[in-house]
């Protein structure tokens, strides 16, 4: 794993989880400015969740861990994003990416009995860019 010193975020929460994994993928972007992102490529995505809440579920878990991985790697990895549904009439650009990735966290998480909150996501494209999404409504 590529080490990595993530930004921190601001919560009221008493415990945060964070999670890195990481995702190999392809896409493109369909527009003229684009440049030479216009042509499908790959990329190895780098990604941290971080999760936080002041309620353990009876495992004593705010998430299990390996749950986030399962819910973006197992739709993301070997893929084309374009043609994945929850890019369906989006450009799957690193800032959309990182949204759809809170996106589909947040669902996640909205059906746990102890309610944590999604309150970041880092996600890195290349060895020099990324994004971080944060919420305006994590609280
Ligand atoms: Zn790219």
């Amino acid at each position: 794993m590529l080490q990595q010193i993530y930004p921190s975020v601001e919560h009221p929460y008493q415990f945060e989880l964070n999670k890195d994994f990481n995702f190999s993928a392809a896409h493109y972007i369909p527009c003229e400015d684009a440049g030479k992102c216009m042509r499908t490529h790959g990329h190895t995505y780098f990604v941290n969740i971080t999760i936080a809440g002041d309620e353990l579920d009876h495992n004593g878990f705010l998430v299990n861990f390996a749950d986030l991985k399962k819910l973006i790697h197992n739709q993301f990895d070997h893929h084309l994003l374009n043609d994945l549904e929850p890019f369906k009439g989006k450009n799957p650009s690193t800032e959309i990416v990182a949204q759809t990735i809170y996106t589909m966290v947040k669902d996640y998480l909205s059906k746990r009995d102890n309610q944590p909150k999604c309150v970041q996501v880092f996600l890195r494209e290349t060895p020099t860019s990324y994004v971080v999404y944060r919420p305006k409504d994590a609280q």
